[in-house]
């Protein structure tokens, strides 16, 4: 019998493959970073995680987020989006320092392991910082330098090249990174610019990461002054390929909509943000009938306001339903998957992480399903869907390596974190 690194064993398995398999029990057996045994088996490791009773899935992907925005949760409420972001936000980012940047992340990074995310698709400033911070957690990050053009006093040319620096260096940095480029969104970059960064895009052979047609006045202001909707206009300048994700998407119409399937963009549905700022409802069951890929996220913790990517599912699935008023929109099983190989498939990451399959990288996580709120289990995705929350993850594997143990995070000291944590925000805030 071969003898494995880690084994995970007895647990309801959701493998996430192309069958949606689930081994109930199954076990699973890694080596080294990768998942080398999925079966029914007995299997010896020479660590062994018993997951009687509980749920074993692949780590889940938040294809959206601005993760040291920590540093502004609980911080401004219940205002819209555009008087959030230019009276209390931008402010208040303009003070900020690469050490708020790096103790924001690493309080977020901790967030997110302990909640069962294992990738984490950001966009902010100091992209540096973020990296060396999910590194040092253990999780992995697709990390774009955020680009906002229009309002910045410097050069066009220079806040690109801010981004383009950060994804030269920091592409495929300890396997753990990777890099896209972030232009902001269709209102706060031209579209010369964004031209600009499909051209760096394709030399660079990274993707690209931008907020679109999240609010309605801006997407009515492009129209009025191009003629077209932000999508149409991006589509005649070559933007639209396969290595690009939208978050949002919104406002959109019929030919929109056919456009993102035509050009195969992925994007990132936001549910608890776009709630709480009141944005709107994205067409997401229709995407998902038109086979676009779509990944799940929590954006920033000042919209949301936590990392809990298990508990949005919840949302997610619901407010299709309200949008469609009809309660088979966005089913259980779809938004369970949508979290993880959805994700993993929005950022070209599926050939690597996303699903349990002998091959893939070891990114798995263990929701303790033992607890009263989830008895009984009919249905695995129904009981994850509808009734699970972050705080229920009990172990997290990340490239082979435990990094979460019974609830508690393995690689950081979590008390020093929050206490400096703390004296960032306080720095910050006065
Ligand atoms: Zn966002």
């Amino acid at each position: 019998m071969e003898r494995f690194d880690v084994v995970v064993k007895n647990g309801i398995v959701l493998t996430m493959d192309d069958e949606m398999r689930v081994l109930s029990p199954g076990n699973v057996g890694i080596s080294g970073s990768e998942i080398r045994y999925v079966g029914r088996d007995e299997v010896k490791g020479d660590e062994e995680i018993d997951a009687s009773g509980c749920v074993v899935m692949p780590g889940l992907v938040n294809a959206h987020t601005h993760s040291p925005m920590t540093l502004f949760r609980n911080a401004v409420e219940d205002q819209p989006l555009e008087k959030w972001l230019k009276e209390y936000v931008w402010p208040v980012e303009a003070t900020l320092k690469p050490e708020h940047v790096r103790i924001g992340a690493e309080l977020a990074a901790a967030e997110m392991a302990l909640a069962g995310v294992t990738c984490f698709n950001d966009m902010y400033f100091f992209m540096d910082q973020v990296a060396e911070a999910a590194v040092e957690v253990g999780i992995r990050g697709v990390l774009s330098e955020g680009l906002v053009e229009l309002f910045s006093d410097r050069a066009s040319e220079e806040v690109l090249k801010k981004g383009v620096s950060f994804a030269e260096e920091y592409h495929g940095w300890r396997g753990m990174i990777w890099a896209m480029l972030g232009p902001h969104a269709e209102y706060s970059c031209s579209l010369e610019f964004l031209s600009k960064v499909r051209e760096e895009a394709d030399r660079l052979g990274v993707g690209i990461h931008m907020h679109l047609a999240e609010v309605k006045p801006p997407v009515d202001e492009f129209v009025k002054k191009h003629g077209k909707s932000p999508l149409k206009a991006l589509d005649e300048i070559g933007f639209l390929k396969r290595d690009v994700v939208f978050a949002h998407m919104i406002y959109l119409d019929d030919e929109d909509l056919k456009l993102v399937k035509e050009r195969d963009v992925a994007v990132a549905y936001n549910p608890v943000s776009n709630m709480k700022l009141a944005s709107g409802m994205a067409r997401i069951d229709e995407m998902l009938k038109l086979g676009i890929r779509v990944g799940l996220g929590t954006d920033g913790p000042g919209s949301n306001n936590t990392l809990d990517l298990l508990q949005d599912m919840k949302f997610a699935a619901l407010l299709q339903k309200l949008r469609y008023l009809d309660a088979r929109s966005l089913p259980a099983k779809s938004v369970v998957r949508m979290a993880t190989r959805g994700g993993a498939e929005a950022l070209n990451l599926d050939h690597l992480i996303g699903s349990i399959e002998v091959g893939k990288k070891a990114d798995l996580i263990v929701v303790d399903a033992r607890k009263p709120r989830y008895q009984p289990i009919r249905d695995p995705y129904t009981a994850l869907a509808y009734c699970s929350s972050g705080s229920d993850v009990r172990d997290v594997i990340v490239d082979g390596r435990i990094i979460v143990r019974n609830g508690e995070i393995q690689t950081i000291d979590l008390e020093e974190t929050m206490q400096k944590f703390r004296d960032a925000v306080a720095d910050l805030f006065g």
